[in-house]
C-alpha cells in the first residue's frame, strides 16, 4: 500500500513562512513525483491559502499530490457550537484529511474517546478521511500499559464506525515521543502497529489491506527510513519537522524510495 507522509503544522505558520514552505514542497513534488501520498494538516485561518496549492499541484490525471489536511473537525453539522468547523465547510476547501484525537486535543480540550470517534464519524460522513490519533502518556507506557491503552482508544472508534472502519487512517502517537525528541524504537513501534493492524483485522476484514497506520513522535529526517521500513508503519505523521521543507522532503524521498 501507498505509504502517506502527513505534516502537522499545529499552531504555526504565517502567510510569508507558508509561501516558502509550500512553495519548495510544490517545486519538489513536480520534480521528484513521489511514490507517496503527502498532505499538510494546516491550521483553519490558511485554508484558503493551502487549497490553492493542493489546485496547482495536480497531476495530468487532475489528482492533487499534495493535500489539504485539517486539524480537527466538529463532531457537530451545523449550529451554535461557538468556534467549531464543521465537515462541509473542510469539504467546501476540497479536504481531504482531518487529524482526530491528537493527543494534544485529549489533553487540552478534554477530548475523550467519545468524542474522538465521533469525529471520526463526522468526518467519514463528509467524506474527510479522518487520520486517528491513539497513543499511551509516559506514565501508561511505564506501567506497561501501552498496548491496553491504545486498543481502548481504537475500540471506541470501531463501535461507533463499524464496518467504515476499513476508511479512517490510523496514527499511533506515543505521546511520550511527540515533540519531544524521543522516538520509540522502530520495533517498539511495530509492534504497536502489529497489535493495532489486528483489532482492525478483527473488526473488519478489508481494513487489513486498506488502513494505513502511520507513526507520529518525533520522525525526522534522520530516523524515517527506519521507521518507514517496518511491516506495519505505512507512513508518518510529522510535527516539528514538516515546518522545515528540507526534513519534510527528506521524509517523503524515505516513503517513496527515491532520493529528495
Ligand atoms: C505530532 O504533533 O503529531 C507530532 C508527531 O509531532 P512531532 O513530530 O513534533 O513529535
Amino acid at each position: 500500500m501507498k505509504k502517506l507522509i502527513a505534516g502537522n503544522w499545529k499552531m504555526n505558520g504565517s502567510f510569508g513562512a507558508n509561501t516558502s514552505l509550500l512553495d519548495e514542497i510544490l517545486a519538489s513534488i513536480r520534480q521528484n513525483k513521489p511514490n507517496c501520498d503527502i498532505a499538510v494538516c494546516v491550521p483553519f485561518a490558511y485554508f484558503f491559502q493551502t487549497q490553492d496549492y493542493q489546485d496547482r499541484s495536480r497531476d495530468e490525471s487532475g489528482q492533487p499530490q499534495l493535500w489539504l489536511g485539517a486539524q480537527d473537525i466538529s463532531q457537530h453539522t451545523s449550529g451554535a457550537y461557538t468556534g467549531e468547523v464543521s465537515g462541509s465547510m473542510l469539504k467546501e476547501f476540497g479536504v481531504r484529511y482531518a487529524i482526530v484525537g491528537h493527543s494534544e486535543r485529549r489533553r487540552y480540550h478534554g477530548e475523550t474517546d467519545q468524542v474522538v470517534s465521533l469525529k471520526a464519524k463526522a468526518a467519514l460522513a463528509a467524506g474527510i478521511t479522518p487520520i486517528v490519533c491513539v497513543g499511551e502518556t509516559l506514565d501508561e507506557h511505564e506501567a506497561g500499559q501501552t498496548e491496553a491503552v491504545v486498543k481502548r482508544q481504537l475500540a471506541a472508534v470501531i463501535h461507533d464506525n463499524g464496518h467504515c472502519i476499513s476508511e479512517i487512517v490510523l496514527a499511533y502517537e506515543p505521546v511520550w515521543a511527540i515533540g519531544t525528541g524521543k522516538t520509540a524504537t522502530p520495533e517498539q513501534a511495530q509492534a504497536v502497529h502489529a497489535v493495532l493492524r489486528a483489532q482492525l483485522t478483527a473488526a473488519s476484514s478489508a481494513a487489513k489491506q486498506r488502513v494505513r497506520i502511520l507513526y507520529g513522535g518525533s520522525m525526522n529526517a534522520a530516523n524515517a527510513a527506519q521507521l518507514l521500513a517496518q511491516p506495519d508503519i505505512d507512513g508518518g505523521l510529522i510535527g516539528g519537522a514538516s515546518l522545515k521543507a528540507a526534513d519534510f522532503l527528506q521524509i517523503v524521498a524515505a516513503a517513496s524510495h527515491r532520493p529528495a
